[in-house]
């Protein structure tokens, strides 16, 4: 019974079938993998994959947090549990040292302790994230190195290193709203996270009060939110409305369903972001918390009826924090219709390799979670040793485009300090690989202004570390830099 082309004629009605029962049958119509397996193979003209190119594919799945001796005879369904992962959250070093019980030398403790007195961020490992580093080299760790300081690779910080380097404040026209950019704004009902990141460029806000930092309280208490609401809806260019902190996953369910339902009914409002850290550091609470989930699932429902896009923005920096938990929690999403993107930070010795940024992105693509940016890390205090000179993102960019499908490759940005918005890394007009220094412009944003990052200058050349260490020479640098970049500007013809 197979049809096949044999003649121009055959081909022509090939191209003519209007529906796909027109088509000549190919194979047979019980086609499946079996006939496959009877077929012979073509010659390859690639060579055989290795196991390590396909390691996106495995996902830790056994009782990984055994290790831990506090977690030790932990079953699978404690570990599970919310009120376990939370109750056993370590906010403290004595805590953590408590649950490690000697699985660390205490001079790693000590090193962190003091670490703590230079970071402006507190610290918060929920047993999820404790099971997952490797206290046998927790220098080297990349869970370890995002959210727990050590002293002893501290770096001094850049000298024009600023504390809002984002200046989110000079944009905010109530307490815990954002709106900088035409058609998008942040809302920031909370300034609380299930983690707390050394790198997070609300340092300034986020979490309480250190050593190193008096906070600023920029979130909107519940009885504020009104006012930001209010401003939202007397704002008709808003579409867009990410709803960050702090962190989605710290709301309670009926919050998110207040957020969202009053958002989607402002008419002009089309789009949500819920953003959440979550998922990287305690994702059972997706599986195990039907109510939080829920309300996401509502929102997310209710904007589908009324033609509107309600998605979740995670944060994963490590394959690492990728389990077989966060496999089943983001295919519960997905099941659920739940559009999940993922924003990464690029931190040096965490994900600045190929190899690790390739298979982040692989893995993320399996879990059906859209890698959507990567940052250039921000000029953050207290994180000097975390940030990648600029050339070394540039090169890492090129690797990673081209390894998977177009859609699953994030686009690199740096979100320049002084407010130009995320910018393409690869789109400076000028970049000094001596001096460290590249300018950026944002014409959407400011027509007139010049953008500023700087590498850290640990990883410049020798020339270029002693310039900066003669302070009387950075304004001049800086201006040589904005002028070779108007230069370039002109040869463009803008
Ligand atoms: C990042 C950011 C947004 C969202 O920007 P996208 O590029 O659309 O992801 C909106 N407002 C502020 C203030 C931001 O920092
Ligand atoms: S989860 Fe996000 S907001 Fe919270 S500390 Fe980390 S980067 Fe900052």
């Amino acid at each position: 019974m197979n049809k096949q082309i044999h003649s121009k004629k055959d081909l022509k009605q090939y191209h003519d079938a209007d529906t796909i029962d027109d088509l000549p049958d190919m194979v047979s119509d019980q086609a499946g993998l079996q006939d496959i397996s009877q077929v012979s193979i073509p010659d390859a003209i690639k060579d055989p994959v290795t196991a390590q190119e396909l390691t996106h594919r495995d996902f830790v799945s056994d009782v990984f947090w055994d290790k831990i001796p506090a977690f030790k005879g932990v079953d699978h369904a404690t570990f599970m549990d919310v009120g376990f992962q939370n109750s056993h959250t370590a906010t403290k070093v004595d805590h953590l040292e408590e649950l490690l019980e000697g699985l660390v030398p205490g001079s790693f403790l000590d090193d962190v302790r003091e670490g703590m007195r230079l970071a402006p961020m507190n610290i918060r490992l929920s047993p999820y994230v404790i099971s997952l580093i490797d206290w046998d080299n927790p220098y080297d760790d990349p869970l370890r190195i995002q959210f727990l300081p050590v002293a002893s690779t501290h770096k001094p910080d850049h000298p024009k290193l600023t504390l809002d380097s984002l200046e989110e404040q000079a944009d905010s026209p109530t307490s815990g709203l954002v709106h900088r950019y035409f058609d998008k704004a942040l809302f920031l009902p909370t300034d609380v996270c299930p983690v707390y990141c050394r790198f997070c460029t609300r340092s300034y806000a986020i979490g309480s009060d250190t050593d190193q930092v008096t906070k600023m309280s920029f979130k909107a208490v519940p009885n504020k939110w009104n006012q930001a609401f209010a401003y939202i809806a007397s704002r008709p260019e808003l579409e867009d409305i990410v709803i960050s902190g702090g962190d989605t996953y710290m709301l309670k369910s009926h919050r998110i369903k207040q957020i969202g339902e009053i958002l989607l009914a402002i008419p002009h409002v089309r789009r949500l972001r819920f953003a959440t850290k979550g998922p990287a550091v305690m994702p059972m609470k997706i599986i195990s918390q039907p109510d939080w989930t829920n309300a996401i699932i509502d929102i997310v429902n209710q904007g589908r009826e009324m033609g509107k896009e309600v998605v979740v923005h995670t944060h994963f920096n490590h394959s690492n924090e990728i389990t077989s938990i966060t496999r089943e929690a983001m295919n519960l999403l997905f099941k659920a219709g739940v559009t999940v993107r993922n924003q990464s930070v690029l931190i040096r010795g965490v994900n600045d390799t190929p190899e690790e940024m390739i298979n982040l992105v692989r893995q993320l693509a399996l879990m059906n979670v859209q890698p959507y940016y990567v940052y250039q890390h921000d000029m953050v205090q207290g994180t000097e040793e975390m940030r990648t000179a600029l050339k070394d993102s540039l090169e890492l960019e090129r690797h990673v485009r081209g390894a998977t499908a177009g859609f699953n490759t994030p686009t690199f940005v740096t979100d320049a300090p002084g407010g130009g918005g995320k910018r393409d890394i690869h789109s400076y007009d000028y970049y000094d690989e001596i001096t460290g220094i590249s300018v950026y412009r944002s014409p959407s944003v400011q027509d007139k202004m010049v953008y500023l990052y700087y590498d850290p200058i640990h990883l410049l050349p020798k020339e270029g570390q002693k310039l900066w260490e003669d302070s009387s020479k950075h304004e001049a640098m800086i201006l040589d830099a904005i002028e070779k970049a108007d230069v370039a500007t002109k040869k463009w013809g803008v």
